[in-house]
């Protein structure tokens, strides 16, 4: 089964994930499993589930069937040994941070990091873990942020809002010298455009809302091991964890005392929502790539626009990384209008585009950065991130393209 899995394409492996395993009914897909507890005949039954020696549900908290099925496409799309659900991409990096780590015990992350996730590595700083923000374009200055301390070396492929491209090769390399726990966050890129098993990581971080959703329909997070990491060098599992063989029991922390005890549980209805959004990923992501860079490379010739951010254009300076390591540049680009221009008069002459915090939608979002997602840190560590006042973000979707140039020319035309 494992075999004949890995032999089918992506896509053909998300659609028929679900028939892996008998099914209710011959239904094509994984139905809605809504109970919170599970009963059981056999009471040794019931115990052995408890201890994880047989599989199996017993309080909804930790799982759910629907979720499971969810779980097995997202590892099969990044090839991993296993995969936890959360209800959120936050509650899956929350887990991580939570069940995996010690007081003490030192993170060195990407300075870029999505903004929720700096927030919080910050109070997690203030809970007695120190944190070091580094420039991840240059290995170098993730090897000078390593102390004795270091425990884990979180980065994301593309940045959020400034498309910086994170050394991921190289610091993956890193990482097994130095014996690390290498987590990457790969929803700007999601596993259609790159697989971070490929660089080297531990841990791998999706915001299923975002790409695999795909429909700005639900939320949800996940967590997939690649089987790369050596958890009997990891100095923080506990001994209850240790009876399973050595690659799961990094998982098997994760969904106890990262998803049991935190609560961040993904319900079946959004599961469901995510398993069939998942379905399409390649599609949609082909369509939205070749349609942020049709529109990145229009912007860029326009009088009225600065500069614009994207790894397909190739003034970035990781444009050649990113071609490497990226099927494509993903759908994200940020641009900075003319000296003189108004962002917020721009914006609200855009009639197809939405004006909307989210990303990774069908729909094309745009956004006036400084004034609402990183308005809370404020102006000088802004300024770090390379993030101008006037610094717009776009989160390009599935329209036809010439709707969307059709609707920035409009827009652009009075200035
Ligand atoms: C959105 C996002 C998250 C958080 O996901 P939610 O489902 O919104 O909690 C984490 N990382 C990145 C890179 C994101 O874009």
């Amino acid at each position: 089964m494992t075999n004949q899995k890995f032999q089918r394409g992506f896509t053909t492996a998300i659609l028929h994930s679900d028939r892996d395993s008998p099914i209710e009914h011959g239904s094509l897909h994984k139905p809605l499993h809504l109970s919170v507890a599970y009963g059981y005949r056999d009471a040794r039954e019931l115990a052995a589930v408890f201890q994880g020696r047989a599989s199996g549900y017993s309080y909804g908290r930790q799982g759910n069937p629907t979720s499971t099925a969810l779980e097995a496409k997202v590892n099969a799309m990044e090839d991993g040994v296993g995969t936890v659900t959360f209800a959120t991409g936050m509650a899956a990096i929350g887990a991580i941070l939570l069940a995996l780590l010690k007081g003490g015990d030192h993170i060195v992350a990407s300075q870029f990091v999505f903004g929720n996730t700096a927030s919080a590595l910050l109070t997690l700083e203030s809970h007695g873990h120190p944190v070091s923000f580094v420039d991840a374009t240059d290995v170098r200055n993730v090897e000078a942020a390593l102390t004795e301390a270091t425990r884990i070396v979180f980065v994301e492929t593309i940045a959020n809002p400034r498309t910086q491209v994170a050394d991921l090769k190289k610091i993956g390399d890193l990482c097994r010298t130095r014996g690390l726990l290498y987590i990457v966050d790969n929803t700007m890129t999601s596993p259609w455009l790159f697989r971070p098993k490929q660089v080297g990581a531990g841990l791998i971080v999706n915001a299923l809302t975002k790409y695999i959703g795909g429909h700005g329909n639900a939320l949800a997070g996940s967590v997939t091991d690649t089987g790369l990491f050596d958890w009997t060098t990891f100095p923080n599992i506990a001994d209850a964890y240790k009876a399973q063989p050595p690659h799961l029991w990094g998982l098997q922390q994760l969904r106890k005392k990262g998803l049991r005890d935190w609560g961040g549980t993904l319900a079946a209805e959004q599961a469901h929502h995510i398993a069939v959004g998942a379905e399409t990923l390649a599609l949609r992501m082909d369509r939205l790539c070749a349609n942020a860079q049709s529109l990145a490379e229009w912007l860029l010739d326009q009088p009225q626009v600065r500069a614009v951010h994207y790894p397909g254009l190739a003034g970035h300076p990781q444009h050649e990384l990113a071609g490497d390591l990226f099927r494509a540049c993903g759908g994200l680009f940020s641009f900075e209008l003319r000296d003189g221009i108004d962002p917020f008069d721009f914006l609200n002459r855009l009639r197809v585009v939405v004006l909307s915090s989210n990303l990774g939608d069908n729909r094309t979002l745009a956004i006036p950065v400084a004034h609402t997602i990183f308005h809370e840190m404020g102006a000088a560590r802004r300024a770090t991130m390379g993030i101008a006042d006037s610094l717009i973000r776009i989160s390009v979707g599935i329209e036809d393209c010439d709707d969307l140039i059709a609707d920035f020319r409009q827009a652009l035309a009075v200035f």
